[in-house]
């Protein structure tokens, strides 16, 4: 089967997460045999600093499916999900963290919304994190939804930066990611044209192994990467015409 004919590509961008990887390769390949996908799975190693890359090669000897790419140094989740999009040859296109806190049985439903529901994108929603997260977190991640649907006018999306989001093949073909701006890509993909944008209501579960990789300084990045994605697009707008 050429690439192109694929059902699915996974992306899962990783910085360190030795000790979830067997286990989230094993509940992935799972879900993809009882549901008959073809599939591949991109794990794109951020310059992990543990195990990590070798396990993936590892995994990769024993499963054709999953490929790694692996970075030489910390570039950030942005940059490891562009290089991601960049390789990907699936109709639609998963994205995930490797932390076990995004659900593969997720997966299949996504997988229908666009290409039977005709979305373009569909952003994970966890809507039941305050059972699992700190205040410390949820009260700056509900104040950084609010602004971003505000400002992109995106006023459908309650969790912009869920790890687990689908899309469309081309729409990930469409668009430019780095900095921070792995949290605006429904903005960037908005932008691009794509403007079927959906929300799905998923599972998610507290980290079981391992930290957080990103601090309370995401908010400042975030903040700023969301002026400069407002006014790249203004500019390209107000370029663009005639
Ligand atoms: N990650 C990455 N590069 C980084 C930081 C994080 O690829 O520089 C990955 C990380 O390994 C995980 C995902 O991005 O798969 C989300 O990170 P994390 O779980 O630390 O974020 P949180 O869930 O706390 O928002
Ligand atoms: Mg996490």
């Amino acid at each position: 089967m050429s690439d192109f004919n694929k059902d699915l590509s996974i992306i899962i961008s990783l910085y360190n997460e030795e000790e979830s990887l067997p286990e989230l390769l094993r509940w992935i390949e799972e879900v993809m045999d009882r549901e008959n996908f073809s599939y591949e799975v991109i794990m794109v190693d951020d310059g992990s600093t543990d195990n990590s890359w070798k396990l993936i090669k590892e995994l990769s000897e024993k499963n054709s499916s999953i490929r790694g790419i692996s970075f030489r140094r910390n570039y950030g989740k942005s940059a490891a999900l562009f290089h991601g999009f960049k390789a990907a040859a699936g109709r639609v296109v998963v994205t995930m963290d490797a932390d076990l806190q995004d659900s593969p049985d997720e997966i299949p439903e996504l997988y229908e919304m666009i290409k039977e529901g005709g979305y373009d994108l569909v952003s994970g929603y966890k809507m039941n994190r305050s059972q699992g997260d700190p205040l410390s977190k949820t009260i700056p991640t509900k104040l950084f939804n609010a602004t971003t649907r505000m400002v992109s006018g995106i006023h459908n999306l309650h969790d912009f930066n869920c790890g687990l989001k689908a899309y469309r093949r081309k729409v990930i073909k469409s668009i430019e990611v780095y900095g921070e701006m792995h949290r605006y890509i429904p903005i960037l993909a908005k932008h691009a044209g794509f403007k079927r944008i959906g929300e799905k209501v998923v599972q998610h579960q507290e980290r079981k192994y391992g930290v957080s990789k990103f601090g309370w300084e995401r908010m400042i990045k975030g903040y700023l990467d969301l002026l400069s994605v407002m006014f790249m697009s203004k500019l390209s707008a107000s370029t663009s015409k005639p």
